[in-house]
């Protein structure tokens, strides 16, 4: 390799929000220095209407926009799209797909995850992560009368929710829906939903990309060859999802049905091996339908295709080989309270990285937006201080989880240990539910607030938040904390 190569102080991988928002925090806090942003795509995810709802909840929207967008507003900014293919960091260099060379004195690795696929390269098995496979999905959905969801998390969720159209098999490991954000009286709340009326959507279309038509003469192609940023929670927005049967939405929801995995044919992805599913592909020709699935509970379903929705495993191949990085069980490069790898001058944030931290007892790593725009602000400053030989602490937002989304059209903010996560047994559940409108659980650990699950316009977030950070004991309160007829913001005021 000759030298001097093209230098910038800090390079970030990955346009997505957590690489977006470090390159943002670097460029305002050190307008002077050289920042690079590779990514693999033309687009880049901007964080828009960005609101502080209390002390540690966030609401915003994200929207994908060129990249001139981003070196419009920062001179030092270079934009190079190309994907990284390898890593030198004993020399500090990447080396992109298109042959280029940089070099860097701070790295950080944005690069996000990939879908789990229940199985690789099967045609009939589709992941969603990106506007690609979005796009894929909506054209595959359009021809399509029944599909098979498997998996329990966000976009599990949503997807059978939106699904018009099209009948819709949802095959779920475990005994309740959407475990991974709230228990089994949650679900049960929110799965009458499934049947409701929808209301009308007022929601602005932030992609208007999503189509099925062709990109128009000139337009660029490259955004489908590289791997593209993860969605967010308005992905279907702009999108139709609706399937080629004029019935408005037929949900059949299948839970809980332990077995070992099996394949007729195709190879079984290790992943999956203690994994509760089972799940059989026949050959097209067997039957009316392109492809079969069985699950565990020996039921057959013929569909048009299935949808592996079971969560992601972060993006780090083309950095590991030759270098010597931490990673964590769940496959993300591990990073300390200053989101440094186990590499020196290798920063990590958003969904390719592992917080392995002393984590505060009321905060977890979830693979979130909020989480990705946190960690990539963060990382930033880490950064900066360290160029400036400056100490930086553990940003406040890590104290405290808290998350605000929207699931069967209900507002869901979650807290803390919102399902009791890591507690065992000694803890307590307080709910007060009102069928259609409001689901709210707190969790007290020792007397204390230690997490709450709010599901719908209950305005009880700010109070709960502050009960959580305050660690009051709140024994002699009792029930009486979720009584509908004291009103307990007035109280703790
Ligand atoms: C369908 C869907 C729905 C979701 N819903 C929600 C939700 O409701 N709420 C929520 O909070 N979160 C949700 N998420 C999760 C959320 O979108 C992610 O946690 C978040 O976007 C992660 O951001 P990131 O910047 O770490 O990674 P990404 O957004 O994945 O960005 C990674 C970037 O790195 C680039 N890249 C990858 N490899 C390379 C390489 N080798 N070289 C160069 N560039 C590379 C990619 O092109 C991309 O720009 C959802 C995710 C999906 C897929």
């Amino acid at each position: 390799l000759k030298l001097p190569l093209p230098l910038a102080v800090f390079v970030i991988v990955g346009g997505g929000i957590a690489g977006v928002t470090c390159v943002e925090q670097l460029s305002s806090q050190i307008p002077s220095s050289e920042v690079a942003l590779i990514t693999a795509g033309p687009h880049i995810k901007a964080v828009t209407n960005y609101k502080q709802v209390s002390r540690t909840l966030e609401e915003f929207d994200v929207e994908e926009k060129p990249s001139s967008v981003l070196e419009e507003k920062y001179p030092n900014l270079t934009f190079i799209q190309s994907g990284v293919k390898a890593l030198n960091t004993q020399s500090h260099f990447v080396e992109t797909t298109d042959g280029r060379v940089f070099g860097y004195e701070k790295l950080c690795i944005c690069s996000g995850g990939r879908p789990k696929l229940l199985t690789q390269d099967n045609p009939y098995v589709l992941g969603i992560r990106d506007t690609d496979s979005a796009q894929e999905f909506q054209k595959r959905l359009c021809k399509a009368k029944r599909i098979v969801v498997v998996g329990n998390g966000g976009i599990a969720l949503e997807l059978v929710y939106e699904v018009e159209g099209c009948e819709v098999i949802w095959a779920v490991k475990d005994k309740a829906i959407g475990n991974t954000f709230f228990d089994a009286g949650a679900a049960q709340f929110l799965i009458p939903s499934l049947e409701a009326d929808k209301p009308e959507k007022t929601a602005p279309c932030k992609r208007p990309r999503y189509t099925t038509e062709e990109p128009a003469p000139g337009a660029s192609q490259t955004f489908t060859a590289e791997p593209g940023s993860a969605l967010g929670p308005d992905w279907h927005e702009g999108i139709v999802l609706r399937g080629a049967e004029q019935v408005r939405q037929c949900v059949h929801l299948l839970t809980y049905a332990p077995c070992t995995l099996h394949f007729c044919s195709g190879n079984i992805s290790p992943l999956f091996q203690n994994d509760i599913f089972l799940v059989f592909f026949f050959p097209s020709s067997e039957g009316s339908w392109p492809v079969y699935v069985q699950l565990t509970n020996g039921k057959t379903f013929g569909c048009d295709f299935v949808v592996s929705a079971t969560g992601v495993v972060p993006n780090t191949e083309p950095f590991l080989h030759g270098n010597n990085f931490a990673l964590a069980d769940d496959g993300g490069l591990q990073v300390n309270d200053q989101m440094m790898t186990s590499v020196p001058d290798v920063y990590a944030a958003g969904d390719v990285c592992t917080a392995c931290w002393d984590h505060s007892p009321l905060w977890q790593q979830m693979r979130l937006w909020t989480q990705a725009r946190q960690m990539g602000w963060y990382a930033g400053r880490c950064m900066a201080a360290h160029v400036l030989s400056e100490q930086i602490e553990l940003d406040f937002c890590f104290e405290l989880f808290s998350h605000i989304t929207r699931f069967f059209n209900y507002k869901v903010v979650l807290l803390g240990k919102f399902n009791g996560q890591g507690l065992g047994p000694d803890h307590e559940l307080l709910v007060r539910c009102t069928k259609g409108q409001e689901y709210v659980k707190v969790v007290l650990s020792d007397g204390r607030m230690v997490g709450a699950v709010l599901i719908g316009e209950t305005d009880l977030e700010e109070t709960f938040e502050n009960l959580i950070l305050n660690r009051m004991d709140l024994t002699p309160y009792g029930e009486d904390l979720l009584n509908p007829d004291i009103d307990i913001e007035d109280y703790f005021d």
